[in-house]
């Protein structure tokens, strides 16, 4: 059997957990990111419910096996080779919308598209969250990565997230209770904490007027960014006081190629992917993007991307 189509020596143990979701090998990641580039995973499961959650993290740490939880994949970059690891894919239980008794209030899981999310604020004629119609991405990703647009950011709206430890336990806290910063949060797997809900509560507005913020936020995406070729949306984080678009355009890197990948040219803080891009493309590409705009500007560019390791 080629290296391939090997099955890990801990696949027996996890088979064990005799877990209700599907657990698949030696899939491609292709599919599970907006760029559409990495190679396969050994292991990626597809999370139903909370207790086969529960179940998976205590048994990956335990066993030292790497693990990464993926939203939609579209604030990530992911390596050509296999990564010998478990993906968790939330799935299931974890895309309900569940309104409150309080009003303009709901629990969103945590699978649950930002999209979808947005477009039923709106049919209730609730404000705030329109920004996300924009962001390809899941409620758990907005909250791990405190995903924002428009002025307008995921930790405004939060009123209190669930959320599972590394041993399986679920915890239900306020959203003071942790730091949110530009494109960060303390809710994020990497640091242990998995969001499996988020409650958000809104304003209640014209709906006719939060229709209008709607569109107004998807004619902007469509105008300045391209929004039909695969990306990860914005590279580099803006630098304070300043826009990375801008400095990278000013080096005159729009519209730059490398191999399958190019800065685009209707924005230039996205890469895309031209087709068949390699992730040695993408991280080319970023390299050059940093080292110019750094001779240019002084001004050192931080990924906002992030990469599985
Ligand atoms: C066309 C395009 C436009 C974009 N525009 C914007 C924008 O305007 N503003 C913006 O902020 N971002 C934007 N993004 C980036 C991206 O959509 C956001 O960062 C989004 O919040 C990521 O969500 P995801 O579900 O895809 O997370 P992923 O990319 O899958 O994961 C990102 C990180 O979040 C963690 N994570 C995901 N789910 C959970 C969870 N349930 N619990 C704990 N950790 C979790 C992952 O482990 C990973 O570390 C854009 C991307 C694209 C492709």
């Amino acid at each position: 059997m080629n290296d391939e189509n090997k099955i890990p020596e801990w696949a027996p143990a996890l088979k064990d957990l005799k877990l209700g979701s599907r657990v698949r090998w030696n899939e491609s990641l292709k599919r599970f990111n907006t760029w559409r580039i990495g190679g396969p995973s050994r292991g990626l499961v597809d999370v139903e419910t909370e207790e086969d959650l529960a179940r998976l993290l205590p048994f990956l740490n335990k066993n030292d096996i790497p693990w990464f939880l993926i939203g939609k994949g579209s604030n990530l970059l992911i390596h050509d080779r296999i990564w010998e690891g478990v993906i968790l894919h939330l799935t299931g239980d974890f895309k309900s919308w569940q309104p409150q008794e309080h009003p303009q209030t709901v629990c969103a899981g945590a699978a649950l598209a930002d999209v979808t999310f947005a477009q039923r604020c709106v049919s209730q004629g609730w404000s705030g969250m329109e920004f996300m119609i924009g962001i390809p991405g899941t409620i758990g990703g907005a909250v791990a990565t405190n995903a924002g647009a428009h002025g307008g950011e995921t930790c405004e709206f939060v009123r209190s997230i669930r959320w599972m430890d590394l041993e399986g336990i679920v915890h239900q806290d306020q959203r003071d209770a942790f730091q949110f910063a530009y494109r960060f949060s303390e809710l994020d797997a990497k640091q242990g904490r998995v969001v499996t809900s988020a409650t958000f509560e809104l304003a209640e507005e014209d709906p006719q007027q939060v229709k209008q913020t709607l569109l107004e936020c998807q004619r902007f995406r469509m105008e300045k960014q391209p929004y039909n070729q695969p990306s990860c949306g914005s590279v580099f984080k803006n630098p304070p006081q300043d826009y990375a678009a801008r400095l990278i355009e000013l080096s005159r890197l729009k519209g730059k190629v490398r191999g399958r990948a190019q800065v685009s040219p209707k924005h230039a803080n996205f890469i895309v992917n031209l087709g068949d891009a390699a992730s040695d493309d993408i991280f080319g590409l970023m390299d050059e993007v940093r080292e110019q705009v750094y001779r240019d500007h002084k001004i050192d560019l931080i990924p906002e991307v992030q990469i599985l390791q």
